[in-house]
């Protein structure tokens, strides 16, 4: 167990986790990051990155990440690549378990006065066997980042929300054809975003339909599809047919990574930290949560713009609430 007791711990490693890391060392807090088993977040699974600003020509999704780490550790930023197993929020100061909590178990705790939340959001998946060999090959989770690459296209995205729509619009800036599979006959999207979506002469819809796996050696070449109707009535394949297509969005939603800061921290129903105001600022300045000492940055709380530049500008912003908060504790 370690004695010393620290500024801020910052837990995640994408671009609020080190954004927050470099205000923090940049204020001379002496900041200690966990960056995870596998650092860097969503963008380590992306190739080029080209709404960052300040990269004109564009830039890898790693390549990007290596920018912030580097630039976090050269104001003295301490990283730690390992994975936080649990929190003790009900503490002062507050403990991060690294491997198995003490007592029974065999790992580190750490004590600090201030925690900076920023472990991001993970996309779901469909979990098809070729699915996780093609991402970045034709797979996608990222309109915005990605729809450029599909220029005079044929893409498919699967899902019936108002991410489904959204991609599927913003695909069609580049796309030939844009085809929203969903798994319904009817949408969870809002009726604005469906309206849009059924109003655009480049969408198409197949409803009841399950992708059953994802074609291509390289990269995607297509996608095998299966009418819903033919499982319940338990028919064989007779349904099951593949469609050639170029690329497949995924938006079937995403979930934070928050199963460690349950029953420490509010969380809302789909397992997103909860920003609740501390003192008298408004509530939209602030980066607090329903533990004084506690912020929060970045995919884990944002479930609306989801964007690399916006989790870096929160995970400045928490740092310098968590600034603010312990000089105000001094
Ligand atoms: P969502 O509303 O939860 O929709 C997910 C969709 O994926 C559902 O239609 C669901 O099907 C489908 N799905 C889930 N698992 C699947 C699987 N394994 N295979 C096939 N389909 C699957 O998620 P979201 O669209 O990401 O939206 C999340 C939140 O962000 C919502 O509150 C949304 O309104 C908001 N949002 C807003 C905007 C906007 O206003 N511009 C844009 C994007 C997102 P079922 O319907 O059958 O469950």
């Amino acid at each position: 167990m370690s004695e010393e007791i620290r500024n801020v711990i910052i837990i995640g490693s994408g671009p609020a986790g080190f954004s927050a890391g470099l205000y923090t060392a940049r204020a001379n807090l002496k900041p200690l990051l966990f960056s995870g088993s596998k650092w860097g977040g969503q963008l380590m699974l992306t190739t080029d990155v080209e709404n960052y600003p300040g990269f004109p020509e564009g830039i890898q999704g790693p390549e990007l990440m290596k920018k912030f780490r580097d630039q976090a550790v050269r104001f003295g930023c301490e990283i730690i690549d390992e994975e936080v197993s649990a929190v003790d929020f009900k503490k002062k100061p507050f403990e991060v378990f690294v491997g198995s909590p003490l007592p029974q178990g065999s790992g580190e705790v750490y004590k600090t006065k201030s925690v900076i939340i920023a472990t991001g959001a993970e996309t779901n998946w469909l979990g098809l066997s070729n699915e996780q060999r093609l991402i970045g090959r034709g797979i996608s989770s990222c309109a915005p980042c990605d729809a450029f690459f599909f220029k005079d296209k044929k893409v498919i995205v699967v899902g019936g929300g108002d991410s489904a729509m959204e991609e599927a619009l913003t695909l069609t800036k580049f796309a030939s054809e844009v085809t929203i599979i969903h798994r319904r006959g009817e949408f969870r999207a809002s009726k604005i975003m469906l309206d849009r979506a059924q109003k655009n002469p480049k969408i198409k819809f197949m409803v009841n339909t399950i992708i059953m796996d994802v074609m291509g050696n390289d990269k995607v070449e297509g996608v095998r599809i299966k009418d819903k109707r033919s499982f319940s009535a338990n028919k064989s394949d007779e349904s099951e047919r593949e469609i050639a297509v170029d690329g497949l969005f995924v938006a079937i939603g995403h979930h934070p990574v928050t199963d460690i800061f349950k029953g420490q921290v509010e969380l809302d129903e789909k397992g997103y930290v909860i920003r609740k105001p501390q003192g008298s600022e408004p509530t939209s300045l602030q980066m607090t949560t329903s533990v004084e000492g506690v912020f929060v940055a970045g995919d884990v709380h944002d479930l609306h713009f989801k964007q690399a530049v916006t989790a870096a500008g929160y995970g400045c912003a928490a740092a310098l609430e968590a600034e603010r908060w312990l000089e105000a504790q001094d």
